[in-house]
């Protein structure tokens, strides 16, 4: 038995095995000239046989999990495997330039993505993400150590992955993974907050330990603690499913604070809303009874696939989280891809500090056609719900107005064109730099809410990287500097008579909570898996002599320990 210490960056325990996946191959595709075209050509037809009976697996299970509709994908999936324009492509390489059949098919892919992306019609479009699929399929299948996208795992398994990232969460495979773990990342990274949204357990920068890690071996993750236990003796497995019992207990006790408002000892109400990444959280989101969503980001829809997201697949997603909230408010953020690894139809370099670089409001404005495109999408699918859109990264008030004037030229766009568009969405802005903090009260004339992201906040403020885990004692969302950061624009915001959230990692740490509620938060919002404790919380706090205790946060005197949850 063997404990190793990593960042708990998902709470939960699992017990299971590792399926240890090596990501990320493009450059390691073998290209050599094959002694005999005809044996490749048996290879090929082999990994086409293989991958077509896994395709058939995933779509005999997805069948049990979700509807007809949705696992239709594996039958296109297994029909372009049998496309014969895309095999004719493999089969000509290799027959005429003796090409191995790896090879073969990495050119046939990018030849057929290159074909698709340029493509007019949206649907076409959206189908280089699926010869991209279909290949690494194949490429797979060919040779194992060619996986680029997450191994289809056969039950459940603790995934182990060197650098997780976020497309890594949003394409798991729900049903069976039980938990992540990596060699890098940290708490705030996205990919990590993004898991906490799914309640996948998660310990992530194990760092060089990350190599005992052996595929197929038992495994205990402690995503509360960081603790990730290797071989586990019996006694240690006991102990660890008496935990996981009784985490599965409090969360179930955890359900009698769903129903009702929270609300604070002194009867003061406020909206506990849940952050999600992806329409498929929706259902946690139910389950939690939250008062809405107060952040919803959307660069999945970005990062799950290969081209630009067409305007239809974006309103569809949009429509269906406003559908099923019904007249609850559900908070869109705009586009920030941000410090992900930017998806190569946007032909982008990241920067060298692509935290500070040409990301969220930045790349929206400058790319309007890119921008419209999802505001059309967002006011298309407004008529559904309750929707509030927050722009990211904002700095100045400039942005606040270009964005808002480009809102109305895809309002009137749409307009223009016989479709309805509420008449009731608020426009809100994202305060997660210093700039727009210091200036909150020159921004609020021009917006409808402030939500605070104390995520970049906090990195901002303290020049700290969210994501550097040398310095994470550093990146601290408690320290005076940000909180007195949050007072100064939740009194702008009051003043001009606009509300305001929370909605950054900080919102779900119950030593900030009375801090929040003191100075007049009136949303927090947290990963699904948060809200229930947080309206726990909220329903022990009281706000009497808010003043001395607001003083007592600015000068960094309260009994703090630690950089919180
Ligand atoms: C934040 O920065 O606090 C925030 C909510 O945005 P993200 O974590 O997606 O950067
Ligand atoms: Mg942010």
């Amino acid at each position: 038995m063997k404990v190793l210490q990593g960042i708990p960056a998902s709470g939960g325990i699992a017990i299971g095995s590792v399926s240890r996946q090596e990501l990320g191959f493009a450059e390691k595709i073998p290209h050599y000239e094959a002694a005999d075209p005809q044996a490749e050509l048996s290879r090929l037809d082999e990994a086409c046989r293989r991958a077509k009976e896994q395709l058939e697996d995933f779509y005999r299970r997805s069948l049990q999990l979700v509807a007809e509709k949705n696992s239709m994908i594996f039958q296109i999936h297994i029909a372009m495997l049998q496309d014969e324009e895309y095999l004719g492509e493999i089969r000509a390489e290799i027959t005429d330039h003796r090409t191995n059949a790896e090879y073969a098919v990495s050119l046939a892919a990018k030849k057929f993505y290159d074909l698709f992306s340029k493509l007019d019609d949206a649907y076409m479009r959206a189908r280089c993400t699926d010869v991209v699929d279909v290949s690494n399929h194949l490429l797979y299948c060919l040779d194992p150590s060619l996986n680029a996208a997450l191994r289809p795992l056969q039950s459940g398994a603790v995934i182990a992955v060197s650098d997780l990232m976020p497309s890594h969460v949003v394409q798991a495979d729900r049903r069976h993974t039980l938990a992540f773990l990596s060699r890098t990342g940290t708490r705030d990274a996205h990919a990590s907050i993004l898991l906490r949204d799914a309640e996948i357990p998660a310990v992530v920068g194990l760092g060089d330990d990350f190599l005992q890690i052996e595929n197929g071996c038992d495994v205990i993750v402690d995503g509360f603690t960081g603790e990730v236990i290797l071989q586990p003796d019996e006694a240690t497995c006991a102990e660890y499913w008496q935990r996981l019992q009784e985490t599965r207990a409090r969360r179930k006790e955890s359900r009698q604070f769903r129903k009702g408002p929270s609300v604070t000892k002194d009867g003061r109400r406020i909206a506990v809303c849940a952050n999600i990444s992806n329409p498929s959280d929706v259902e946690s989101v139910l389950r939690s009874g939250a008062d809405g969503i107060g952040l919803f980001r959307t660069e999945y829809l970005y990062m799950s696939s290969s081209a630009e997201p067409s305007e239809e697949q974006q309103f569809q997603a949009y429509k269906s989280v406003l559908e099923r909230m019904e007249a609850r408010r559900v908070v869109v953020r705009t586009l920030d891809l941000g410090e992900e690894p930017v998806r190569p139809y946007f032909n982008l370099e990241p920067g060298s500090n692509p935290a500070m670089g040409y990301r969220a409001i930045r790349f929206s404005l400058d790319r309007s056609d890119l921008f419209l495109t999802q505001l059309r999408a967002l006011l298309r699918a407004s008529v559904y719900g309750r929707l509030a859109i927050m722009f990211p990264i904002v700095t100045s008030q400039e942005e606040i107005v270009l964005a808002r004037h480009l809102v109305e030229r895809a309002r009137e766009e749409l307009t223009g064109k016989g479709i309805p568009v509420s008449d009731k969405i608020e426009i809100g802005v994202l305060i997660e730099t210093p700039s727009a903090a210091v200036i909150s009260d020159l921004l609020a004339p021009h917006a409808d809410f402030f939500s605070i992201g104390t995520n970049d906040l906090t990195q901002y403020i303290l020049a700290a990287d969210r994501k550097n885990p040398y310095i994470s004692h550093i990146y601290n969302p408690r320290h005076p500097a940000v909180l007195r950061m949050i007072k100064l624009t939740v009194d702008n915001a009051r003043s001009a008579g606009i509300w305001t959230a929370v909605c950054g990692e900080s919102a779900s740490d119950p030593a900030l909570t009375n801090f929040y509620l003191s100075i007049g938060v009136e949303q927090l919002s947290v990963a699904p898996a948060a809200v229930l404790e947080l309206r726990r919380t909220i329903q022990s706090v009281s706000l009497e002599n808010p003043a001395q205790l607001i003083e007592q946060f600015l000068a960094g005197r309260t009994d703090l320990t630690g950089k919180g949850p």
